[in-house]
């Protein structure tokens, strides 16, 4: 299968990676099927987070003895020196090896959260230092905040070899950002490339994508050998007529309906982390990963149920989601 530079790392990937969220819900013998696959069928490219639970450990010990055919890219949420220092090291334990492909920080959001991590003590400092010592080879970003990121990629020297954010069918407004990217030289990584499972045509979600030259690698989730051969078994071909006569109907089956997690909403009148509940939710029916959704959903300090209904939020989505609708169906998932 053919494989592309990863922007300026050189690395080269197969565009058709492997997302690391759903092995979560398998069992190690599983994934260490999983990972036989994806080595005959060519997929090179794995991607993982120290917030993904055992991801990284059934990843490591799948990877005994072929560690070295995969570029392993993993990412953590912390913001400074001394956390993201010690998760680099839990990744590399996790992942038995001694060096990680790219390590990415892991939804940067805010203006404010990038200042924590490039301040003196933040997990740039960390990085930086762990790609020195030759632990990590590059460092990447990953994010939902678009705009944010946008403003960031303007910068001259703007500190990470790849970029990671939601692109797909029906959100496509990462489009700039990523050939921007491109034109940077800097590599470009698709999450959500199936709208977080909200895409059922799973074929044509990933054909679309690898229509798209600007995008390097696209990440769906695969948690057993039947999804990871469906996925291989599209072809970065021309889309054809009744193609896109399809993806316009997608468009407009979920595009009144389907929380982009764009966090416009925000903020709630109650504290309500709106995007988070409709994420868990979908992991929960969607992804069938029921105790991860749930364990995550009863972190929040605030649940979908202290909705008092005055429908500010509604006002700001710029979707027009019935936002409250949708709580109560996080209720009925979540808070049963
Ligand atoms: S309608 Fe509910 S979710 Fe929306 S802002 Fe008001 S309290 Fe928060
Ligand atoms: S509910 Fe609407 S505004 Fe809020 S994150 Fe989802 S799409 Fe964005």
């Amino acid at each position: 299968m053919e494989k592309i530079k990863l922007g300026k790392t050189n690395l080269y990937v197969n565009r058709i990676g492997f997302g690391g969220i759903p092995i979560q819900r398998v069992c190690q013998s599983d994934v260490n099927e999983i990972i036989l696959v994806l080595l005959k069928e060519g997929i090179n490219f794995i991607d993982t987070a120290r917030g993904y639970t055992v991801s990284e450990a059934f990843l490591g010990e799948a990877l005994k003895g072929v560690r070295d055919k995969f570029i392993i890219a993993t990412k953590s949420m912390s913001r400074d020196y001394n956390s993201m220092k010690e998760d680099i090291l839990k990744s590399l334990e996790n992942l038995k090896t001694d060096y990680i492909d790219i390590y990415q920080l892991h939804n940067v959001k805010s203006e404010e959260e990038y200042k924590r991590i490039m301040q003196n003590d933040g997990a740039y400092k960390a990085l930086l230092e762990a790609k020195d010592e030759g632990k990590i080879h590059h460092i990447g970003i990953t994010s939902h905040n678009l705009d944010f990121l946008e403003s960031k990629i303007d910068l001259e020297n703007f500190p990470f070899s790849t970029i990671q954010v939601p692109y797909n069918i029906v959100e496509e407004k990462a489009e700039s950002l990523f050939k921007k990217a491109v034109s940077k030289n800097i590599g470009t990584i698709v999450m959500k490339p199936l709208a977080g499972g909200s895409i059922d045509n799973k074929k044509l979600a990933i054909k679309f994508l690898l229509s798209k030259d600007f995008v390097n690698v696209l990440i769906p989730g695969m948690g057993s050998v039947g999804e990871v051969l469906e996925n291989v078994s599209v072809k970065g071909e021309k889309l054809s007529l009744s193609e896109l006569e399809e993806i316009k109907k997608i468009r407009e089956d979920l595009g009144q309906n389907f929380c982009r997690r764009c966090g416009y909403c925000l903020p709630c009148t109650k504290g309500i982390d709106i995007p988070n509940c409709f994420m868990f939710e979908g992991y929960y029916n969607r992804y069938g990963l029921r105790e991860w959704a749930l364990s995550r959903y009863n972190k929040l300090s605030v649940k979908a149920s202290e909705c008092i209904e005055c429908k500010k939020c509604m006002k700001r989505c710029p979707y027009n989601l019935n936002i409250i609708e949708k709580l109560k169906k996080v209720v009925e998932t979540l808070e049963r």
